[in-house]
C-alpha cells in the first residue's frame, strides 16, 4: 500500500432482487413490536412483505425493525471464486488469508482482445510489459472493457485464456486474478481447464468486476473483502479501488 488516496473506485456490479442470471432473491420481513406496547411480553408479529409495502410504515406508533431472507447462487454478481470452487480439499471462503486481498493491483489492458477469441500469452506479456511488469504479490485484474454488455446476450461471448497465458500469470506468483467477464475458459473447454492452475497455486479468481476503465492508472490500491463464511466455494464481493 503506498501514497494519499482521493477517490474511491466501486468494481462490483449492483445485486438487484430476481434480474441476475444467477439466482438472487431476497424477501423482504417485518417484525412488527406494536402488541409489546400493552405487553411487554407479548411476542412480535413477524409478516413478509413486498418490495411495495416496504415503503409503508404500517405498524402504529413506527414499532417495527425491518429484516430480509436472501436466496443465492454463489456466483452471482461481481464474485470471488476460491480453490473449493473445483478442489475438493482447497482452501474455502473463509480461509483465503487478508493479507492475499488487499494490496497493489496491476490493471492489464486487453481491450485490443476480440470476443470470443483467445487471449494469448503473449497478449498477456505485452500487456505486462505496457504495464510496468508484475511483482510477486500483485492482484492482477484484466481489463477487456467487456462489463458494458453485463446483462446482454453479448456478455457470455468474452474473450477467454489460453491455459499458457494462466501458467505464466500463476508462476508470477500473483495474489489474486480478477477479469470483467463472466468467464476465463473457452465456451468448448470439457471441464474448468484454466480456473485449475489458479486453485492449485491458491489464487483466487473474481469474474465480472466492472470500472476498470475507470482506474485510468496502471497501479492502484485495491481492498478485497469477503464475507467469512465456511465452507463455501464463492461469494458476491464488493472489490473497491482507491485513486
Ligand atoms: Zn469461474
Amino acid at each position: 500500500m503506498k501514497g494519499e488516496h482521493t477517490e474511491i473506485i466501486d468494481l462490483s456490479h449492483l445485486l438487484l432482487h430476481d434480474n441476475e442470471t444467477r439466482t438472487f432473491q431476497i424477501k423482504p420481513q417485518l417484525v412488527d413490536f406494536t402488541p409489546r406496547v400493552s405487553n411487554p411480553e407479548a411476542p412480535p408479529k413477524i409478516k413478509p412483505l413486498t418490495f411495495e409495502e416496504i415503503s409503508r410504515d404500517d405498524t402504529p406508533q413506527g414499532y417495527y425493525v425491518l429484516m430480509h431472507e436472501l436466496l443465492f447462487h454463489t456466483n452471482a454478481g461481481t464474485h470471488m471464486e476460491v480453490p473449493r470452487h473445483c478442489l475438493k480439499n482447497g482452501p474455502d471462503l473463509s480461509e483465503i488469508p487478508l493479507e492475499q486481498l488487499i494490496g497493489e493491483a496491476v490493471i492489464l489492458d486487453l481491450r485490443a482482445c476480440r470476443p470470443q477469441s483467445q487471449v494469448s500469452v503473449k497478449q498477456i506479456q505485452n500487456a505486462a510489459t505496457e504495464s510496468g511488469g508484475i511483482n510477486r504479490g500483485d492482484i492482477v485484474f484484466c481489463m477487456f472493457g467487456h462489463d458494458v454488455f453485463y446483462k446482454t446476450d453479448k456478455y457470455k461471448r468474452c474473450p477467454y485464456f489460453s491455459l499458457e497465458s494462466i501458467r505464466w500469470l500463476v508462476q508470477k506468483r500473483i495474489n489474486v486474478l480478477g477479469v470483467d467477464t463472466p468467464e476465463i475458459d473457452s465456451p468448448e473447454a470439457t471441464h474448468p481447464v484454466n480456473h485449475l492452475p489458479l486453485f492449485e497455486a491458491n489464487i483466487p479468481l473474481i469474474e465480472n468486476l466492472t470500472n476498470l476503465t475507470e482506474i485510468k492508472q496502471t497501479r492502484v490500491n485495491v481492498f478485497i473483502l469477503p464475507v467469512k463464511i465456511k465452507f463455501l466455494d464463492a461469494f458476491p464481493v464488493r472489490v473497491i479501488a482507491l485513486k
